[in-house]
């Protein structure tokens, strides 16, 4: 057998082409692939983002509510469905209508809006006017027919049938929303019947982020809660004024300061000037000493007398002691009043 009778074709050839052949195959295959699968996206992330749509509706309506509320009486009840609507489409259009695509509850959950083909911006507008312009039109439709009795017509009149064709509808929506909705707890797409009807899919928004629930907000939430109500709890036990005093007293002590600072011109006042009544009279009639304006104005009344020598009323040092804890400050000498005790003239 001579060398001419081998096969020619470089054996390197060969595998070139059967590679190129396996090549194009295995990316066709991937691509047809790629079509048909769907990101998974966690149910409960959809449902959350609902929970916290619906509160923040709730916390909108109150102060619209009371602001309409000023306009004419009886005006919120007749159009609570309108202010509803508004509150619902403002937000609509304000999230999902923006470059996010997806409500307030959805961003945080980390979700977005998704359509196959180019045309999501009309179908999300579509979904918007769908679900919250069609839910509007639909009750006030039920309740003019029920309103004006349409249920009550006589059978086989025009407003029978019409009232009977729209019980129908609406009960066939009701079942269509029960099923869509085990279909979603089934598959995990298309929340309401609406999104299906239009193809609109929820996906992360950012895939490369963790698809765990996020509990952060959660557990903010609880701790701010728990905080507030030991606040609640505690603060009718403390007394601001003893507890102010506390903190100065043990505060001095620290840094060796004397008990308490002592206003020079109140430890200048003539004996017969109770020191806390002339503090407390406000500062119009502390101008006026040099006009006699001390006068009998807080002169002492039922005089008691300090450890450390000094006058004050009965009411005005008794009252001091109570609210401070059991002992205040002379505001004289600055020296710790624990008791006084009635002063008697010698
Ligand atoms: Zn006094
Ligand atoms: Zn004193």
């Amino acid at each position: 057998m001579s060398s001419g009778d081998l096969p020619q074709t470089d054996p390197q050839q060969r595998w070139k082409s059967s590679w190129q052949d396996a090549k194009t195959r295995i990316l066709n295959n991937t691509q047809r692939t790629a079509l048909h699968v769907v990101p998974r996206t966690a149910r409960v992330s959809k449902l959350d983002a609902d929970l916290l749509d619906d509160e923040l509706t709730e916390m909108l309506r109150e102060p619209v509510t009371q602001a309409v509320s000023l306009l004419k009486p009886g005006f919120v009840d007749k159009w609570k469905l309108e202010i509803d609507t508004a509150i619902k489409a403002v937000l609509f259009w304000l999230s999902v209508g923006s470059h996010r695509r997806a409500t307030y509850g959805q961003t945080l959950q980390n979700l977005t809006y998704e359509a196959q083909g180019r045309s999501l911006v009309k179908r999300i507008h579509m979904f918007g006017i769908l679900s919250i312009g069609g839910g509007y039109a639909w009750t006030r439709l039920m309740r003019h027919l029920s309103l004006r009795g349409w249920a009550d017509a006589p059978a086989g009149s025009l407003r029978s049938r019409i009232w009977k064709a729209v019980d129908r509808l609406e009960r066939f929506f009701k079942v269509a929303t029960l099923v869509n909705f085990l279909a979603f707890i089934s598959t995990g797409q298309y929340k309401t019947v609406v999104e299906r009807l239009l193809g609109l899919r929820l996906v992360y928004a950012r895939p490369q982020m963790a698809h765990s629930v996020s509990f952060e907000f959660l557990n903010r939430q609880l701790v701010w809660h728990a905080f507030t109500e030991f606040v609640m709890f505690a603060l009718p036990l403390v007394n601001p004024a003893k507890a102010r005093a506390w903190v100065v007293r043990n505060a001095r002590a620290v840094l060796r300061l004397p008990g308490a600072s002592v206003d020079p011109v109140v430890a200048a006042l003539p004996d017969h000037i109770c020191p806390i009544c002339f503090t407390q009279t406000d500062e119009a009639q502390q101008q006026q000493p040099q006009q006699g304006g001390t006068g009998d104005a807080n002169h002492v009344v039922n005089p008691y007398v300090t450890p450390c020598g000094h006058v004050y009323c009965y009411v005005c040092i008794q009252t001091k002691i109570m609210t401070e804890g059991d002992e205040c400050c002379c505001l004289r000498c600055g020296s710790q009043v624990k008791q006084v005790c009635q002063y008697v003239e010698q």
